[in-house]
């Protein structure tokens, strides 16, 4: 397989998993996943063990939504902000290997990779903020 083929593979993947739910992967599902992303995928489905995804959304009618992984340090935590169906994370791995990389090794990180999965397996803490506090979390980001 071509390099631009199996980006299409993985994207069309992706996008199966983020806009169903289920209980959990299929088989087939399962094995995709470890050829596409090896340790990436091992360590996602450690971040779902270990930590907790919230999204969090605006009461009003046009929902605006974004997604945390709050990840837990010996003493602290760690979080990731995210976007679903935005291939993006402020984190090093992400930040070293695409984003500021002219040949991407990797197709994403393992944040954005547990995101998906845990929209799939509904594994997503819903919470309800404020459009201002929404707001404020984004200039925050960008
Ligand atoms: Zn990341």
């Amino acid at each position: 397989m071509t390099t631009s083929l199996v980006v299409d593979e993985i994207r069309n993947l992706i996008s199966e998993l983020s806009s169903t739910t289920s209980d959990q992967l299929a088989p087939k599902q399962h094995r995709k996943l470890y050829v596409f992303f090896g340790t990436q995928y091992v360590n996602a489905l450690e971040i779902l063990d270990n930590s907790t995804i919230f999204s969090f959304q605006t009461p009003s009618e046009n929902l605006k939504k974004f997604y945390e992984i709050v990840i837990p340090l010996e003493d602290s935590t760690k979080t990731f902000k995210l976007f679903k169906d935005i291939n993006y994370c402020s984190c090093e791995e992400f930040q070293e290997n695409i984003a500021l990389s002219d040949k991407p090794t990797q197709f994403t990180c393992e944040h954005v990779l547990a995101l998906v999965l845990a929209i799939h397996l509904n594994k997503i803490v819903p919470e309800i903020i404020s459009n201002e506090k929404f707001e404020q979390v984004i200039k925050e980001i960008y």
